[in-house]
């Protein structure tokens, strides 16, 4: 349930409406809007008998939320959430463009790709430095060095980035770092991961599970608003199906049910859904068309010898093609 207050309620009424709440063993979650705040009941084993609430000063309805995911959804909360990084602004009314190589290899590398990308159009960089492989053999990312690497780039280009998290072991390490922690389809539903975002004190990129129902998905992101972070960004990178002829298969129609169901940013991965270096335009201008919100986008000065994902990754050039030919959609629809 949520307890909406009026406009000129006073912060002692919200105070006092936030002490029922309490008394009655529920926990309160004051969710401040545009206009006026209202109140989430959480933790509540069975329904709640909301005159409770009707009859305090300051209180102008209670409304029950009917879905599972109650601080994520757009019950609670009827804006959309805009998350501000540096001075990149992302969410509604806005498209963020994130670029950047699958894995930090060395500065060079890091660097070259990062001040094309930005020359490109990019507002964020992107770079794994703990890399969650499918095999052991495989390169797994240059670890606390990676993130020193990241922490140049910004220096030098004025880029925020964003990086994996893959355990509870480095979170505090990659939260130093990064600007934007990113989750990712393996971790999805790693809940002492998630407890743990929920208590970072920087934005969350929460990507997908590949196998994961959108309930699912954004059941995962209340574990990290309900722990205290409310800076969630929702990624879709595409789920597994029988197909081969792309490595996963965008759900293009995730962003308009997580756009009437959540208030939270949703941006598309297209590399990883398409797999292959053909398909990444083609996609990112079907998310941006749909409303996504940004995009991430893996890029490779030298993508044949990449160390991770090289396949999947855009030339320099390529990329600004693709900023190109997106801004154009996101500015065709984004005055009506
Ligand atoms: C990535 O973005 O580098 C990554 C590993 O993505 P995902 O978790 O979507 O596979
Ligand atoms: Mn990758």
């Amino acid at each position: 349930m949520l307890i909406v207050m009026n406009q000129n309620a006073t912060p002692q009424e919200i105070q006092a409406v936030v002490a029922t709440i309490e008394a009655n063993g529920y926990t309160a979650r004051p969710i401040p809007g545009g206009e006026r705040v209202s109140i989430g009941i959480l933790n509540n084993k069975g329904p709640i008998d909301a005159d409770a609430f009707l009859g305090l000063p300051g209180v102008k309805e209670a409304v029950p939320i009917t879905r599972p995911y109650k601080l994520v959804s757009r019950e609670s909360q009827m804006e959309d959430t805009i998350i501000h990084v540096g001075d990149v602004v992302i969410g509604n009314g806005h498209l963020t463009l994130i670029a950047g190589p699958c894995a930090i290899e060395s500065e060079t590398q890091a660097m070259t790709i990062a001040k094309l990308v930005k020359q490109a159009g990019a507002q964020i960089f992107r770079g794994g430095a703990f890399k969650p492989r499918t095999s052991p053999y495989s390169f797994q990312g240059m670890g606390l060095e990676g993130l020193k690497r990241l922490a140049k780039v910004r220096e030098t280009t004025g880029l925020p980035v964003v990086t994996e998290v893959m355990d509870d072991e480095t979170f505090d390490l990659v939260e130093e770092y990064a600007d934007i922690i990113q989750i990712g389809t393996r971790n999805m539903q790693n809940f002492s991961l998630l407890r743990r975002a929920g208590k970072a004190r920087k934005p969350v990129m929460l990507k997908r599970g590949m196998a994961a129902t959108i309930d699912e998905w954004l059941m995962a992101a209340e574990y990290i608003l309900e722990g205290g972070n409310s800076a969630v960004i929702l990624c879709e990178r595409g789920v597994r199906t029988f197909v081969n002829h792309s490595r996963n298969t965008l759900d293009i129609s995730a962003v308009p049910v997580v756009r009437k169901e959540s208030h939270l940013p949703i941006i598309i991965d297209p590399s990883h859904a398409g797999g292959r270096r053909d398909q990444v335009i083609p996609l990112s201008r079907a998310g941006v068309a749909v409303g996504a919100h940004g995009l991430m986008v893996e890029v490779h000065h030298t993508p044949e010898k990449a160390l991770s994902d090289g396949a999947q990754s855009l030339y320099p050039h390529q990329f600004e093609t693709l900023c190109h030919q997106v801004r154009a959609i996101f500015d065709s629809f984004k005055e009506q």
